[in-house]
């Protein structure tokens, strides 16, 4: 069994800490600074990070990576399309890898980036998602490189694993994206009641997650493009009906582009 605490980083980032207690060692996902891990890593001297896990290539996901590995020798595991530094391991889609004593599977998400990826653990009974900056609690990421069909198809891919699937993303950005979510979805009371929640966890600096899957699909409206109430809103916002559950997404990934 792993555990998995939450290095706070730069205003909004985590860097997920997964660690193997029972050999004491660990593995840093996503590690944009290397000061967090190397001050977990300074308290508890007996550890060995020896993985390190990159979603894609963005500087507050990456910036730590050459400095950890120089430091501790870990390996360092990315995607096979963008250029990571100190990359030991090109992750593609499919394909399974072993970290930490668990199998892992690569999924090829792109929408954000067009390289990025997400990697999925059954676990020991405990199904975990590590998903950077694709899906969010109650949002997804901003295409950057990534066009709205692709997001939506990359997010679909998320939807369908287990429900108890917990999420890991990198930011902090719930109470904002539930803000949007409830302006799209004002009488959905799951979303009323995760809003409430979030806002008690925040006020008392905890993090809001991880997520579920199964509270991402009755929160979260770019997983809930086919929803009647979220087709209405787009329709309200856009001015026109979207036809497809596709063309509701790029509306949504749009109007919330542009929402204070
Ligand atoms: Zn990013
Ligand atoms: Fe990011």
């Amino acid at each position: 069994m792993i555990q998995i605490t939450a290095l706070p980083a730069f205003s909004d980032n985590y860097i997920w800490l997964l660690q193997d207690p029972a050999r004491q060692r660990c593995a840093a996902v996503d590690p944009g600074d290397s000061a967090p891990v190397l001050a977990w890593l300074a308290a508890h001297p007996d550890w060995l990070l020896t993985d390190i896990l990159v979603t894609h290539h963005h500087q507050d996901h990456t910036g730590g990576v050459l400095e950890l590995k120089a430091r501790t020798g870990a390996r360092v595991l990315g995607p096979a399309l963008e250029a990571i530094p100190g990359r030991d391991v090109a992750l593609e889609d499919g394909q399974r890898i072993n970290v930490l004593g668990l199998e892992w599977q690569v999924l090829h998400v792109p929408g954000h980036t067009a390289g990025h990826v997400a990697l999925f653990t059954e676990g020991v009974g405990q199904p975990v998602l590590l998903c950077g900056d694709t899906l969010f609690a109650a949002g997804c990421g901003r295409l950057f490189e990534g066009t709205a069909a692709q997001m939506h198809a990359s997010l679909q891919r998320l939807a369908s694993l287990p429900g108890p699937t917990r999420v890991y993303c990198t930011h902090e950005y719930t109470l904002a994206n539930l803000r949007f979510a409830l302006a799209v979805e004002p009488d959905n009371q799951a979303l009323q009641q995760r809003q409430r929640e979030a806002a008690a966890l925040r006020e008392r600096n905890l993090p809001t997650l991880p997520s579920t899957l199964s509270l991402e699909l009755a929160t979260n409206p770019f997983l809930r493009a086919n929803e009647p109430a979220v087709r209405k809103s787009c329709a309200e916002h856009a001015g026109s009906a979207p036809t497809t559950a596709e063309t509701a997404f790029a509306a949504l990934r749009a109007w919330k582009d542009n929402f204070r």
